[in-house]
């Protein structure tokens, strides 16, 4: 239930915290190349990371004290950890894209060029002299990994639509969940592979109903709804599930020392949001796209 990451080191459980209706648990991780502690929201839970280096005790009350204000502010604020922020992935993380168990491994690679894979349970990344982000990197990795997987889903769910189907593909933008164009090209966001496999069959669904109906018409709703009757019920859902886990609004934690200066601050002076909205794709032509809100 409590997603404590490893259980190694910090013994204490950390109860999961609301978010829009939706109880996130609390993963906490020591990374190498931080100086401070940060929390926040992301794929779906609270991740607190805290500096390696330091001592347990600094490292157990840095993860108490961002526990705390983390708690308070999602109850103030929730809307503050809302947004279209890029998928992050650091070293050292456990993952699960479509259930499967994955730890994000970044070493330092002595070619030019940057490369990632997904291999033994593993997303290796190998940063090389170019110098190429991590995040990236895995989510590229990721995407390969599960194309076939993707493919089948879409090509099973075909076989009650019957039609003519162009390239399939995992798309790895900020906005859009899913698209179809003109010639039946599909794209499914990756993102669709961190959360519940219902939001997957939903976005193919819907896809694959515009190449029955282009528009977004009572027609085309009476054929989603033949093959998913609910989907009122998980399009609803995915728009505060997309909210989760689009998320990263950063929480710093600058009070590692003296404990009164965290007395004297409210929670707030201390987030930093990382809210940098993208704006849509453009150049789509005619393609049908899901957007995330
Ligand atoms: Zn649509």
């Amino acid at each position: 239930m409590l997603g404590i990451n490893s259980g190694k080191s910090f013994a204490k459980k950390f109860e999961p915290l609301e978010f829009y209706g939706k109880m996130l648990d609390v993963e906490i991780v020591e990374a190498n190349k931080i100086r401070n502690g940060y929390a926040s929201v992301k794929n779906g839970r609270v991740l607190i990371r805290v500096p390696k280096h330091c001592n347990m005790r600094s490292k157990e009350r840095m993860v108490e004290e961002l526990y705390t204000k983390i708690s308070i502010s999602l109850k103030r604020r929730p809307q503050s950890f809302v947004s279209n922020a890029p998928l992050k992935f650091y070293d050292g993380e456990k993952i699960a894209p479509n259930g499967e168990e994955l730890v994000v491994e970044v070493r330092n690679s002595a070619y030019k060029h940057s490369s990632s894979r997904v291999r033994g349970g593993k997303v290796i990344v190998s940063i090389g002299a170019d110098k190429k982000d991590i995040s990236e990197l895995a989510s590229k990795a990721i995407a390969r990994h599960f194309e076939g997987y993707i493919e089948s889903n879409v090509k099973l769910w075909n076989e009650r639509f019957k039609s003519e189907l162009g390239s399939i593909r995992i798309s790895r933008g900020l906005t859009i969940w899913g698209s179809c164009s003109p010639k039946n090209n599909i794209t499914i966001n990756l993102r669709l592979l961190f959360i519940d496999k219902k939001f997957l069959d939903y976005v193919v669904v819907h896809e694959l109903s515009h190449t029955k109906v282009r528009s977004h018409s009572k027609r085309f709703w009476r054929i989603v709804e033949k093959y998913i009757p609910e989907y009122r019920k998980i399009r609803r859902e995915l728009k505060l599930v997309g909210a989760v886990i689009d998320t990263e609004a950063n929480l710093q934690n600058q009070a590692i020392k003296p404990a009164e200066v965290e007395a004297n601050q409210t929670p707030e002076q201390n987030v930093l949001l990382n809210m940098e909205k993208k704006s849509a794709p453009t150049g789509e032509g005619q393609r049908t796209l899901e957007n995330f809100s």
